[in-house]
């Protein structure tokens, strides 16, 4: 299943359609993309045997984040060998952890306000949690994934690494740095979910290239590593970590510029894709 969010109405897409859940439920969905929650599993066996087909086309424009409001959004920092490399930093022992604060959640096309000259791009398998989850055991943990995204770990740099100690949280969460999408995949339309080609090109030039193979704590263990300190929700975003090939770690440095069009791409999951603006006077340009 590929699920949408279609103008702020969670819809089921296939083949360029999509299916209205709340017309086509009669009501026994809501329309509200994060009001299935709760009601995920459920909802996955209805939705399985539903015909998207049916559905009318839709346009880039129309689709938002396929889970705008997460109860949690948790991001693993370094988690490609050669990324902690390029980052000039050791293999961790433990995942880094940080969030990306909701309200940077975007959906999957679109325009980024760019607030300064350092920002950079981070291309991430994004995994959505299906089950309550606490002391997850790792053979458990694809069992209590939803579905994956393709998602971007905007970052803003100075912020981030601005004294006395690094604040990830805030750096990544200026408005828009959350784009994903462009929809919810389920496990089912995934051969394997453990090794899928990501990459992302700014105008074209491919700048990151790997395999979620590469992970140095690959999805299951992320989820039960953090699933054994806090509880994990239906519904909550997890960036699993970046590939190497970002701006920070190249020589010298090169950031995001007003006009440059990044598409970040998953295997199987789908293509997202941003255009940068910065705020002139009289108006944005590109
Ligand atoms: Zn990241």
């Amino acid at each position: 299943m590929r699920i949408l969010n279609r103008r702020g109405r969670l819809a089921l897409a296939t083949g360029g359609k999509a299916l209205d859940v709340a017309e086509v439920s009669a009501g026994r969905f809501a329309a509200d993309p994060q009001a299935v929650w709760p009601r995920w599993e459920e909802f996955a066996d209805w939705a399985r045997a539903v015909d998207a087909s049916r559905g009318t086309a839709y346009g880039e424009e129309e689709l938002g984040p396929p889970v705008p409001r997460p109860r949690q959004v948790l991001a693993a920092g370094l988690n490609y060998r050669d990324h902690a490399a390029e980052a000039g930093l050791p293999v961790p022992e433990h995942p880094p952890i940080f969030t990306k604060f909701p309200s940077c959640l975007t959906g999957p096309y679109g325009r980024v306000l760019l607030p300064s000259a350092s920002c950079d791009w981070e291309v991430e398998l994004v995994v959505v949690v299906g089950r309550e989850s606490r002391h997850l055991a790792t053979r458990d943990a694809w069992s209590h994934v939803a579905g994956l995204m393709v998602g971007q770990d905007l970052s803003e740099r100075q912020v981030q690494l601005r004294p006395p100690v690094p604040q990830f949280s805030i750096g990544k969460s200026f408005p828009g740095f959350g784009p994903m999408g462009p929809a919810l995949v389920t496990l089912d339309e995934i051969p394997n979910p453990d090794d899928l080609a990501l990459e992302c090109a700014i105008d074209g030039e491919v700048v990151q290239q790997s395999r979620t193979s590469q992970m140095i704590f690959p999805v299951p263990e992320l989820i039960a590593r953090l699933s054994s300190t806090l509880t994990l929700y239906p519904g909550d975003v997890i960036f699993t970590g970046t590939p190497p090939g970002v701006g920070m770690g190249r020589k010298p440095p090169r950031f995001l510029r007003a006009g440059e069009v990044l598409e970040s791409t998953i295997e199987h999951v789908g293509t997202i894709r941003q255009t940068f603006v910065v705020d002139a006077p009289g108006g944005g340009h590109e």
